[in-house]
Parts: structure tokens; sequence; C-alpha cells
């Protein structure tokens, strides 16, 4: 989209002068609202760099904007295209903590010394002859983009970090950093284009803002620890149930036992192992955790019966998964590697919504179902008695 929009610019800018101010104090208005929701979604280093990314807007719209062959000017240019995208991998390092945190303000603070050591640096040396330098370390081609080559090979390998940290392990924050370092990329590269920083920049602000809030949803309605929708999903879910449906509750047996033996984070393991074994064998079936070692899944135009043969499908499912684990008890660091072999299993209650009021009354008599499971000695699916 963005090589649509370079497409039309060309050299004249594409703006009337009342729209050419609203533009360029897009950026302005945008990204602090980036870096106060960042911080509001617990996302702080998102809104880092956010704040990286107004500081260099404003060096953009006050210092660069003479033309390139000022000495000066080409300096802060090429010291701006070497410090954005080194400081987006830093970020991308640092941990997850408040922008009021030491980490954060130490971050700040770096960027503010590298700022006023840079501006000293280029001031002592702006009034050298630099052409050996650009002509041999620094060439560019100036028909594609006034940075030199080497400049964009490294926003390449920066932009490459990231997109492989997006495929790794997919945070939001991987997301931010990968867009942020491709719209500074974008402007420098192509910086002769009339109006390209304040466009990139509004665009890149769009685009973190849907970030943060695509995340933000998820926050709210995705269980952190199983991946699975979680309680609040499911408290939308039942407004929309149709005319028949049923509702299991399945609870992993004994589990407070396995967390003893094993640990809380072995027992963390087989709650997200459980759950996708949920999830795989639903089949067509909405599956949430309802909270602690308790799953609930939604059958839409099913009565109980009609469920009993997924349901039953699900219980073997869990209880013949051979479980590796650690043999040693929570707290204990012992050296060995030990790992033996163990099952877990749970129990369901189902019930349909035949002859029920509401929703909770079917919760409730799920649960009830479940009760008896657990009392008939565990492992096993019950429904509710008809009446
Ligand atoms: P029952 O067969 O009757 O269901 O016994 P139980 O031990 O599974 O049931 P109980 O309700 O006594 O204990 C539930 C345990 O689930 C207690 C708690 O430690 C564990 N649990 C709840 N949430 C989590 C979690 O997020 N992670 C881990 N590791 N354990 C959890
Ligand atoms: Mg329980
Ligand atoms: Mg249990």
């Amino acid at each position: 989209m963005a090589f649509v929009v370079l497409a039309g610019l060309h050299h004249a800018s594409p703006f009337s002068p009342t729209n050419e101010v609203l533009v360029k104090s897009l950026p302005y208005i945008l990204l602090p609202i980036v870096v106060f929701l960042g911080e509001l979604f617990n996302q702080s280093r998102t809104s880092l760099a956010a704040i990286l990314l107004l500081f260099s807007y404003h060096i953009i719209q006050t210092w660069l904007q003479s033309p390139l062959s000022v000495p000066f000017t080409k300096l802060a240019y090429t010291f701006l295209a070497v410090a954005l995208p080194l400081n987006l991998i830093f970020i991308q390092r640092l941990p997850e903590r408040r922008l009021m945190s030491r980490t954060s303000v130490f971050f700040l603070c770096a960027v503010l010394l590298q700022f006023i050591g840079t501006t000293f640096l280029i001031d002592a040396i702006a009034s050298f002859d630099l052409t050996l330098v650009w002509q041999q370390y620094l060439i560019s081609f100036p028909l594609i983009s006034k940075l030199p080559v080497a400049i964009i090979l490294l926003f390449i390998a920066v932009l490459t970090f990231h997109a492989m940290l997006i495929f790794k392990r997919n945070q939001p924050h991987d997301h931010a950093l990968f867009i942020s370092t491709l719209f500074s990329a974008l402007t420098l590269t192509f910086f002769h284009y009339p109006m390209i920083s304040s466009i990139a920049y509004s665009v890149l602000s769009l685009l973190l803002l849907t970030n943060l809030i695509s995340c933000s949803h998820e926050l709210a309605y995705i269980d952190q620890l199983t991946g699975i929708p979680g309680r609040r999903s499911l408290d939308t879910e039942i407004k929309h149930l149709g005319r028949t449906y049923s509702i299991a509750m399945i609870d992993i047996d004994h589990f407070k036992l396995f967390n003893d033996t094993y640990g809380h984070n072995t027992g963390d393991d087989v709650l997200r192992l459980v759950a996708s074994i949920l999830a795989k064998q639903s089949n067509n079936a909405k599956v949430y955790r309802y909270g602690g070692e308790e799953f609930t899944i939604i059958f839409k135009g099913r009565k109980q019966n009609d469920s009993m043969r997924y349901l039953e499908k699900i219980r073997k499912q869990v209880e013949a998964y051979p479980l590796k684990v650690q043999d040693h008890p929570k707290g204990e660091h012992s050296m060995d590697n030990d790992t033996v072999s163990t099952n877990i299993t749970v129990s369901i209650g189902v019930s349909d919504n035949h002859k029920m009021d509401n929703p909770h009354s079917v919760f409730k008599a799920a649960d009830q179902a479940l009760y008896r499971a657990k009392s008939n000695g565990r492992n096993q699916v019950c429904q509710r008695l008809h009446s």
C-alpha cells in the first residue's frame, strides 16, 4: 500500500496547504496515543518504540527539511538511519516493564545521550570534506535512494531479525517493532518524496494502534496460559446459543495431587495439553477454559445424547495420552533429568437445554452431572438425568 502512495506522490506535494499541515501534525497526535494505550495494555515496548518514532519524526520535521546536499543535513539523515533500526532492536531485547520503570527510563536516557553525542559529533565533522567517506564506504544510488546501500542492508537485516521473531514466538510487540522498522526504512529510503515521513509515520501510527487494540481484545478474550478462549468469551457466547444446545463441563481428576507431585509448571503444561486435545477433538463445538483446571464445551444444535459420543472420545484421548514428566516433586532441584511416564484423566458432565429456562440452569445441571462422574469414580462422562 505504501508503494501505491509513493507512486502517486512523485515530486509535488499532493496536498493543499491546509491538508499539508494536518497530515504533518497527524503523527504528533497519533504517536502519543500509541504511547498511552501501550502503557494501558501493558505493552510498554510498543510505547517505547512510539516515543522513539515520535522523537525521530520531530528530528525529520525540524532538522531534515533542507536539501541533503547540505553537509549537516546529510550527516544527521545518515546517523538517524543508523540509530533508528539499532534502537528498535534494543527495545526488542528489553524486558516488558512499565514506562516509569528503571529499564525504560534507562533506555530513554540512552536515546537522549545518543542524540546529544551525535549532535556534537555532527557539528565537529560537518565542516570536513567527507567526499572520500561517502564514495568509499557509504555509496548510494541517488536515482533510487539517497540512503547509502550499507544502511539499506542494515535495515533489511533488522527487518529479517524482527520477522524471524514473529515466526518464532509471535508476540504483539514483535509485530509492533517489525512495522516500526519497516516504515522507518520506507521513510528514509524514499526520503526524496515530499511528505513521505508524515504519510509513512501516520500509516505506521494507525497500524500500531490497530495492533494494540487487537492484542487488548486478545488479552480480554483469550486465556493466556492455554491460548484457547477464556471465561469472558464464554460469557459472550452464552447470549447466542440458539434453540437447542448442550453444555459440557470437563474437570481434570486429582489435579491438585498432580501439581503437588510434579510441580506447578508441569501442571501448566498439562493444562495446555488438555486444552489442545479438547480444541482438536471438539468437532464443530466451541471449547473454553472455564477457570482453573476446568473447561467448557458448547455444542450448538445438539442434544446431550448426540454430544456424548464426542465427549467419550475426548475422555479416552486424554486417558491414553502418554505424559512424560520430570521425576521429582515441586521445589526440588534435582540434577538428574529422569522422566517417568504417567497419565491424567478427566471427568465430564453434560446437559442440554431441554425443559430448561436459561443457560445458567444448564450449566448447573452439567455441573451436577460432573459431580456424579466424580463420585462414581472419576474418568467418565455423565449426562443430566431427565426427569
Ligand atoms: P478432583 O478430581 O476432585 O477434581 O480433584 P482436584 O485435585 O482436581 O480438584 P481441586 O479443586 O481440589 O484442585 C484443583 C487444583 O487445580 C488446585 C490448583 O492447584 C490447580 N490449578 C488451578 N488452576 C491452575 C493453573 O492455572 N495451573 C496449575 N498448574 N494448577 C492449577
Ligand atoms: Mg475443579
Ligand atoms: Mg479437578
